[in-house]
């Protein structure tokens, strides 16, 4: 498959890479990346990333502006489904590529390559380079691994395998790039929200099935100073608690007039219930969209019973 996605690369002289909305790093990542590696590789071609970007990823690249996709190939990175792609209109391009490894969800591109088992996209498009002629540098190494590593959780999730420190070290060799400055971009973050994290820590509450939910109401995030993303991006901060398996932050999202929903979960799979509140993910980092704090609590109920289940399956 990484053959035939070089082969159409080659055909076509304009190229567009996008991802999905909602940017986090691993979709900025990879799609950076890729764009950099096939324009190292055939610097005649003009190839774009598009989308909304947030300063925030600076650290990442710049991404492009584009007025006329006519004819052009494009190629989706990190996004399932049509709707979440972080772009207007789909229909003038000339071929459609997904490059993903979220869970399938629905077919909207001429060529898919879906690898669930990835624990990134940026993990995706190293493997392209690996398997084809494109060509790579340290910087792009390193966009690749910030994708990667953000993804992974500095490589906790158990998607991560032999093969992920493999080819990540075959990365680090044959483009060697600075891994500490990385990580002062990718890890350095504010006081205010160190100080919002104290607070979720301090007022989620936990069912009696390991389920933490906390609501962080246009109030708190007033408060502590920081907007709807930097309190959803949180998320990941609260792994490997004892008494809690699946964990929820609520957001007030009053720009968008709607309720953020982030779920991580390290048991109970979590993205079939994300699917029914305007959202869905990955088994256990999920993301959804609700109205009210009420439509949100409904989410956690049934997220509740998905823990009881696994609780009771695993006699934990
Ligand atoms: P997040 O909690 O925003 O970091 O998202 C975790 C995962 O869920 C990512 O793979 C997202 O692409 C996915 N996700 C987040 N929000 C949604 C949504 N509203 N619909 C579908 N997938 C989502």
């Amino acid at each position: 498959m990484f053959k035939k996605i070089w082969k159409i690369i080659k055909e076509y002289d304009t190229i567009v890479i996008a991802r999905h909305i909602g940017v986090d790093p691993d979709a900025m990542a990879s799609q950076i990346g890729l764009r950099d590696a096939v324009s190292l590789t055939f610097p005649k071609k003009k190839v774009y990333a598009v989308g909304n970007g947030t300063s925030r990823f600076n650290y990442i690249g710049k991404l492009d502006k584009m007025e006329s996709f006519e004819g052009a190939l494009l190629i989706v990175v990190d996004t399932p489904d049509q709707k979440r792609v972080d772009l207007p209109d789909l229909s003038s391009f000339a071929y459609k590529i997904k490059i993903d490894h979220h869970p399938y969800v629905e077919t909207f591109c001429d060529l898919e390559y879906i690898d669930d088992t990835a624990c990134s996209a940026s993990e995706i498009i190293m493997q392209l380079i690996e398997n084809t002629k494109l060509c790579c540098n340290s910087k792009i190494a390193q966009t690749l691994f910030a994708g990667l590593v953000s993804d992974s959780n500095r490589f906790l999730f158990n998607s991560v395998t032999s093969n992920t420190f493999a080819l990540v070290s075959r990365f680090l060799k044959n483009y060697p790039f600075d891994l500490s400055s990385l990580y002062h971009h990718v890890y350095s973050r504010p006081l205010s929200e160190v100080r919002l994290q104290g607070y979720i820590g301090e007022n989620m509450i936990v069912t009696d099935n390991g389920v933490g939910y906390i609501k962080i109401t246009e109030e708190i995030l007033n408060k502590f100073h920081v907007d709807t993303a930097s309190a959803g991006n949180m998320a990941n901060e609260f792994n490997f608690i004892e008494e809690i398996l699946t964990w929820v932050i609520i957001t007030d999202d009053p720009k968008n007039d709607r309720i953020r929903i982030n779920i991580r979960s390290r048991g109970p799979e979590v993205n079939k219930v994300a699917e029914r509140y305007h959202g869905g993910g990955h088994k256990y980092a999920s993301g959804a969209k609700v109205s009210t704090f009420e439509e949100a609590m409904l989410l956690v109920n049934e997220l509740d019973e998905v823990a009881k289940q696994y609780i009771e399956e695993h006699n934990l």
